[in-house]
């Protein structure tokens, strides 16, 4: 009996230290490097039925379809209403978000995933290798983590692998497992028509180095540095006819568009500007490896 109470005592202990730590585990998101994570932006059509619906710089993109919509990317926590703000000035319904994606599970782009999935109950589909880091809002990241949860912790519905297509009404995403600087960040390549044309699009996550460490000591992530030279090598390798990537600034988005233009899908046709900045990034990283 007196066993048993002991017992029961302990339990309750327990589960009392379990609920103090779960709620003790609050998210701490990190201070954004630019003031243009935050700013808003005027939303817009880029080709067919492809929209920018992100802040400034957090680029977050929105495709739409007779079934739902997608989108893709949700800036920080605060950009939910951003997002919700855009997608309504552009004459769609937030509630009509059926398929959320990710092209890599950081703050700045997982910042409100679990809000808006929440809000509009939207299948979350994730590149396998960053569902864990989703699990436990990136405090496992092997960059960013060891500091607790800097987003929300979100599960995802389904889990995506290289090649795998995504499928929404008419709609068809191939997703491209693009490792680095997530484990499982990934790009999406689809093509989008407007009443003249049909364009190849590729929404990039390029990948930078977001690391100070140098790759042989990052014991949490043995394969980095053959992700990454995997990653530049199969980004060398896609056709396409307009892209985009994580970041607004990463394409520069801002020389080809001003808030208010007309309809313009040629002004994102710009595989020079891609190249270029793959050039750099194999430069970048091939600094990188010199310090191993
Ligand atoms: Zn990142």
């Amino acid at each position: 009996m007196l066993n048993n109470s002991l017992k029961n005592i302990a339990f309750v202990v327990i589960i009392s230290v379990t609920a103090i730590t779960a709620s003790a585990q609050k998210v701490k998101e990190p201070k954004p490097w630019s003031d243009e994570w935050a700013k808003t932006y005027q939303p817009f059509r880029i080709a067919g039925n492809l929209y920018y619906v992100g802040t400034y710089d957090l680029a977050c993109y929105l495709i739409t379809t007779p079934q739902g919509n997608i989108l893709i990317n949700t800036g920080l926590a605060a950009s939910a209403t951003q997002i919700k703000n855009n997608i309504k000035a552009l004459g769609f319904k937030f509630s009509d978000i059926k398929i959320l994606l990710n092209t890599q599970a950081h703050y700045d782009h997982m910042g409100a995933m679990a809000f808006i999935k929440k809000k509009t109950g939207a299948q979350l589909m994730i590149d396998e290798k960053d569902a864990s880091v989703l699990k436990d809002g990136g405090s496992s990241d092997y960059a960013l983590g060891g500091k607790g949860s800097t987003f929300k912790p979100v599960v995802a519905d389904r889990l995506l692998h290289d090649g795998d297509t995504i499928t929404l009404g008419n709609m068809q995403l191939i997703m491209l497992h693009h490792p680095g600087h997530t484990k499982g960040s990934c790009s999406f390549l689809f093509t989008v028509k407007d009443e003249q044309k049909a364009y190849k699009v590729l929404i990039a996550n390029m990948p930078t180095i977001v690391t100070d460490s140098s790759f042989t000591s990052i014991n949490s992530y043995p394969a980095i540095a053959a992700d990454y030279a995997y990653t530049l090598k199969a980004m060398k390798n896609i056709s396409f006819d307009i892209w985009v990537a994580s970041h607004a600034s990463q394409f520069k988005m801002h020389s080809k568009h001003k808030p208010g233009v007309a309809y313009n899908p040629a002004a994102f046709i710009d595989q020079a500007g891609y190249d270029a900045a793959i050039k750099d990034l194999v430069k970048e990283y091939e600094e990188k490896i010199k310090q191993d």
